[in-house]
């Protein structure tokens, strides 16, 4: 088992329209290929018809097989069991190996699908079908072909007498029950009752209520365009073209991309959550940080301030200190000096009195010496002195 995918649109792989797919089934009622060895199944094919250009197991466990040509189709389909005796049926997938294209051409716009056909049938070409236009009783040809081509990978273009036509996948309208207006089936497999296209109510005349689909439940009609269930079906059909695959495997691989993508969107908004999350912490933390800076800033402003004020009331302080200091000072010298002025004062009174007492002591001295020459030699009496009484 080598590739596990088939070619693409528009990919050339050699065998041109002549690869096909077979598939491989188990024989045995509700038995698959799920748990069979692929070693075996590999085995069984090679013996067969050699190297095959891919191989692959269904969902529902059946074998895919891409061969090369008309001689590996017969080969292959001689298969009844595989190497340890399971036994199996290989068959033509029924609508893998067909393609459909649709080409533009306006010179063939009137003639008929039958003409063209014969025209280009030996390239491949089983179906020709022009798109018609308009009301039923009144269709005109438009100048699109779909043409249903033999093999597994479309041709990327189409000759049409001297002219080339670029080939366009084809995208079929989503199938769609026109009874119960749902996906996936026809009227003529409907087992439900007919529904109105309006209101998905049962089906009735000339519908006065709320449009409510009745594939989406959104306010619109069944037809809308804008319908999500609408667009999922065409992605569907989109898939199964572009890959070649069955409804179911691209159905699968749709839920698995929507599942993924619904994992993904969960995923951008937590993403998203934690981003906005992670800004406002670190907001946060720029603000807490801005504001410790401020705290800072503000108890420094607070400090300088405080020790300003605090040295200005010390050097008040201080300098009236300084003042009464130097008052007592002064009024000490002035003290000082007044002390003097008056020891030199007293000095003074006691040498001034020191001099009088001998000044004192003098007179008396002479007092004395004049008292005892008054005894000694008496003053002689004179007319008109009175006579001196003696002590
Ligand atoms: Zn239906
Ligand atoms: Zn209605
Ligand atoms: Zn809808």
């Amino acid at each position: 088992m080598n590739n596990l995918s088939f070619p693409r649109l528009g990919e050339t792989s050699g065998g041109g329209s002549r690869e096909k797919i077979m598939v491989i089934e188990r024989q045995e009622e509700g038995k698959n290929l799920h748990g069979v060895s692929p070693v075996l199944v590999e085995k069984t094919i090679q013996s067969y018809c050699g190297t095959v250009i891919a191989a692959k197991k269904t969902k529902d466990g059946k074998i895919f097989v891409t061969v090369r040509n008309e001689s590996q189709v017969k080969n292959l389909a001689k298969i009844s069991k595989l190497a340890d005796g399971i036994t199996v049926k290989v068959y033509e997938h029924k609508s893998l190996n067909s393609c459909k294209v649709v080409v533009f051409c306006r010179d063939v716009k009137n003639d008929t699908d039958a003409a063209i056909l014969t025209i280009v049938k030996v390239q491949g070409i089983t179906e020709v079908k022009q798109i018609m236009k308009g009301p039923e009783d009144n269709k005109t040809p438009t100048v699109i072909f779909i043409l249903t081509v033999k093999g597994i990978c479309p041709p990327k273009e189409i000759k049409l007498g001297y002219l080339l036509l670029e080939t366009r996948p084809w995208y079929p309208n989503p199938l769609r029950c026109f009874k119960c207006l749902k996906f996936g089936h026809t009227s003529k497999d409907c087992n439900s009752e007919k529904k109105c296209s309006k209101c998905g109510e049962a089906f009735h005349d000339a519908c006065n209520n709320e449009a409510k689909c009745v594939n989406c439940k959104n306010e619109h009609g069944a037809f809308a365009k804008e319908c999500p269930v609408l667009a999922k079906e065409k992605q569907l059909t989109k898939l199964k073209i572009d890959r070649n695959i069955t409804f179911w495997e691209a159905r699968n691989i749709v839920e698995e991309g929507l599942k993924t993508k619904y994992s993904n969107t969960v995923k951008a908004s937590i993403d998203e959550e934690v981003k906005r999350l992670t800004e406002e912490n670190s907001a946060q933390s720029a603000k807490i940080d801005e504001l410790n800076e401020e705290k800072k800033t503000y108890a420094e402003t607070l400090k300088n301030e405080l020790e300003l004020q605090f040295d200005a009331k010390l050097n008040q302080y201080k300098e009236k200190l300084n003042n009464s200091i130097q008052e007592k000072v002064k009024k000490m010298e002035q003290m000082e000096e007044n002390m003097l002025a008056l020891q030199k004062r007293c000095e003074h009174l006691a040498t001034s009195y020191k001099e009088e007492k001998h000044r004192r002591k003098q007179a008396e001295k002479e007092v004395e010496k004049l008292k005892e020459n008054c005894i000694k030699s008496p003053p002689r009496k004179k007319k008109g002195v009175t006579e001196m009484t003696p002590y």
